[in-house]
């Protein structure tokens, strides 16, 4: 089963439940849902439970999340019962401060070491657990920036994975309604002006008129006008560049 042939076209093509049916008759339980916890998350958590598809559902707890972020995952085991594994890197955020005598997450030439740390290796510490061949992630066209060309089907090479993008044609008003079609549980923070809610100490609100991705590590805006704005635990944001010129 695991060798079948994706064929691309018909799964770009399909009704995006069905995007969802085709991952699991493809890879059963050897497939991972990276959940965020953010609104595209909750689709894909909530079309998983309505197909009843075997995705591991994973979240990657940095330890440096919103207390909000952690309310939401535990929203979604209670309502839908669904099992929402929680991976942690191997060292705490003390520990980390101690080997490298700083705050990574504060300084530009820090951050890619500090995501790498609480976010890829968690990753590939949950691809190896569940011996996974494919995951599927929230990536959207319609979220610009380096996302705007994000594939339906990609791979990630450092994982071994076929990377499913089963909303890579949604737009946001097609999230909105969705989640409010269903009544799915939505992260409070976006509430309070967050428009792409990571790490706490990386993630501000945004102002009226801003880029959505604006209130990531807003601190490490830097002179050159350019700031990071994703953490590459997505292989194609890595390669579409991670430092995108600030427009804000
Ligand atoms: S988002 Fe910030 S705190 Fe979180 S892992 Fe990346 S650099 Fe560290």
């Amino acid at each position: 089963m695991l060798t079948a042939e994706i064929n691309k076209e018909a799964f770009s093509s399909a009704d995006t439940l069905d995007r969802i049916r085709i991952i699991d008759a493809l890879y059963g339980d050897r497939v991972i849902h990276l959940s965020s916890m953010q609104k595209t998350a909750g689709v894909l958590m909530h079309m998983i439970y309505r197909t009843g598809a075997r995705a591991n559902i994973v979240f990657i707890d940095t330890q440096l999340h919103f207390p909000e972020t952690l309310a939401v995952r535990d929203k979604f085991r209670e309502k839908y019962g669904l099992e929402i594994v929680t991976v942690q890197p191997d060292i705490t955020p003390q520990v980390q401060n101690k080997i490298y005598g700083t705050e990574l997450h504060r300084f530009i030439d820090g951050q890619p070491l500090c995501c790498h740390l609480r976010k890829e290796l968690p990753l590939k510490k949950a691809v190896e657990r569940f011996q996974a061949k494919a995951l599927i992630t929230g990536l959207m066209r319609a979220e610009g920036n380096g996302r705007s060309q994000v594939p339906a089907v990609s791979s990630d090479p450092r994982i071994k994975c076929t990377v499913f993008n089963p909303l890579f044609d949604w737009t946001s008003s097609q999230i909105e309604d969705y989640l409010r079609r269903h009544d799915v549980p939505v992260h409070s923070l976006y509430g309070q002006s967050y428009a792409s809610i990571g790490c706490a100490p990386c993630t501000t609100p945004v102002n009226p008129g801003e880029d959505d991705r604006a209130g990531r590590w807003r601190h490490l805006r830097v002179s050159n006008g350019c700031q990071p704005l994703y953490c590459n635990i997505n292989y194609s944001d890595k390669i579409n560049h991670s430092a995108q010129k600030n427009t804000t």
